[in-house]
C-alpha cells in the first residue's frame, strides 16, 4: 500500500523533530487522553510546542511493546520494528542504525518520549484538535476517527482548565499537520531569521529558548556546512526550518529558473545530510521581488516548495549596532498591520547584532498580547507575488 508507506515514512520524519525540555516548562503544555486503536487509555499526553509527549512506559504497555535497558539507552520493541531512545537526548537510533535527534524529560518519574516515535514502529496517528482527539492506531483499529469521536465525545473534551491568553484550542500534534492557529487575528507573531546558521547561532537560541518562543530559520547550505552543530540544534530544538539557497549570490541563484532550483535543491540535501530533516519553506535571497519572476516561481514551486516573504522589514541588515533604529522600525510596522488584524512575518538575520536589539523586541511584544509560531507548510504562504502555492 503506497499511500501507507508514504504517511510511515512522513511521520518517520517527524521524528527528528523534537524538543529540549525542562519539567518546568512541560507543566505549562496541555494535556489530551490519548486513544488507542478503539479505546480511550488512561493516558495523557501532554502538548510542549506543538508536539504531544507521553510516558513511554504506559504507551509501551497499552501497545504490548517491549522495553530493554541498554548500556547507552532504552530499546524499545513493538509494532512493526524497534529504535532506541539513546540517554542524554542523544536522539533515537533507528532500526537502520540512522541516529535522529528526539527529545525527551522526566515528568513525574515517567520518562516522557513524543508520541510520533510510535510512526517510526509502523503506528499511525490521528490528531483533531478541536475535537480533542488524539490517537495511536494500528492494523487492529476497526471505528473510523469520527466514530471514535463520536463514541468518547464526552471523554474526551477536558475539563475546563483555566487558561489565560486568547489560545484555547488544543495546540496541533504528530502527523499530518493543521495550521497552527492560535490569538486573535493579528497577534501571531512569525520571526524568521535568514542567513545563517552562523558564529552567533547559539547565543540566538538562548534568547529564543529564554523567552519561550517559536522561529523560523531560513538557512544557506554553506553556511550549515559550517556550522553542522547549530542546524543540528535547531532542529532538535524544533524551530521552523527553511531553504535560502546555497550561494546567496545574486548573478548565480538569479542565473535561470534551474539554477534556483537547484540552490533550493541542494541547500535540502544539506540539510537532510545533517539532520535527517528536511523542508518545503523557501526564501529565495533578496526576497521574492523582483527577481523570482513567474518563470522562476513555476519551476521551483511546482516541486512542492512554498514560497515566504515578510511582511515587517527589520532592515537590521542597514542599522546592524543601531538598536533603537530596528527596534522603532519593527514595532511601527507591526502596530500597523495590528490594524488591518495581519499576523506580522518579521525578516531579521542571523548575526550578531540581532542578539542586542532581540531580547528588547521579545519582551515588547510579548507584553502586547503577541505569541509567537513558526512557519508551516500548511499556512497559506505570505509573499510578494501573493502565490499561494
Ligand atoms: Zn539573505
Amino acid at each position: 500500500m503506497p499511500t501507507k508507506k508514504i504517511v510511515l515514512l512522513f511521520l518517520s520524519l517527524f521524528l527528528i523533530l523534537g524538543v529540549v525540555l525542562t519539567p518546568a516548562r512541560a507543566e505549562g503544555g496541555k494535556a489530551v487522553r490519548l486513544g488507542v486503536n478503539d479505546k480511550l487509555s488512561t493516558i495523557e499526553a501532554v502538548s510542549v510546542k506543538n508536539t504531544y509527549y507521553v510516558p513511554l512506559r504506559a504507551l509501551a504497555g497499552e501497545l504490548n511493546w517491549t522495553i530493554t535497558g541498554l548500556a547507552d539507552g532504552v530499546l524499545v520493541t513493538g509494532g512493526s520494528g524497534s529504535l532506541t531512545v539513546l540517554k542524554g537526548d542523544a536522539g533515537a537510533r533507528l532500526k537502520d542504525g540512522t541516529v535522529v535527534p528526539l527529545s525527551t524529560f522526566v515528568q513525574g518519574g515517567n520518562l516522557m518520549v513524543p508520541l510520533k516515535i510510535s510512526g517510526s514502529l509502523g503506528y499511525i496517528i490521528s490528531f483533531a484538535g478541536d475535537k480533542y482527539l488524539l490517537r495511536v492506531k494500528d492494523g487492529s483499529a476497526l471505528l473510523t476517527d469520527e466514530a471514535f469521536i463520536s463514541k468518547y465525545a464526552a471523554e474526551l473534551k477536558p475539563a475546563a482548565t483555566p487558561e489565560p491568553g486568547p489560545s484555547a484550542t488544543p495546540a496541533p500534534a504528530d502527523g499530518p499537520a493543521q495550521p497552527v492557529k492560535t490569538g486573535k487575528p493579528g497577534y501571531t507573531v512569525y520571526l524568521t531569521f535568514d542567513d545563517g546558521p552562523s558564529a552567533t547561532t547559539a547565543q540566538l537560541l538562548d534568547i529564543l529558548a529564554k523567552y519561550d518562543v517559536q522561529a523560523t530559520f531560513f538557512m544557506l547550505g554553506n553556511n550549515m556546512n559550517k556550522y553542522p552543530s547549530q542546524v543540528k540544534r535547531i532542529v532538535k530544538d524544533d524551530y521552523g526550518l527553511g531553504l535560502h539557497g546555497m550561494t546567496h549570490v545574486k548573478g548565480k541563484f538569479y542565473a535561470s529558473p534551474a539554477a534556483a532550483l537547484a540552490e533550493m535543491a541542494d541547500d535540502n540535501a544539506v540539510l537532510k545530510k545533517l539532520t535527517g530533516a528536511s523542508t518545503t519553506l523557501i526564501r529565495p535571497p533578496y526576497g521574492s521581488k523582483p527577481y523570482f519572476t513567474k518563470a522562476f516561481r513555476d519551476k521551483v514551486l511546482s516541486q512542492g516548495y512554498h514560497l515566504w516573504d515578510w511582511n515587517v522589514d527589520s532592515n537590521d541588515w542597514k542599522y546592524k549596532e543601531d538598536s533603537d533604529s530596528i527596534y522603532t522600525t519593527v514595532m511601527n510596522q507591526v502596530h500597523k498591520l495590528k490594524q488591518s488584524k495581519t499576523d506580522p512575518v518579521i525578516l531579521m538575520h542571523d548575526q550578531k547584532a540581532t542578539l542586542k536589539v532581540l531580547p528588547r523586541l521579545l519582551e515588547t511584544l510579548k507584553k502586547e498580547g503577541y505569541t509567537f509560531q513558526a512557519i508551516t507548510k500548511d499556512m497559506e504562504p505570505v509573499n510578494f507575488w501573493k502565490d499561494k502555492r
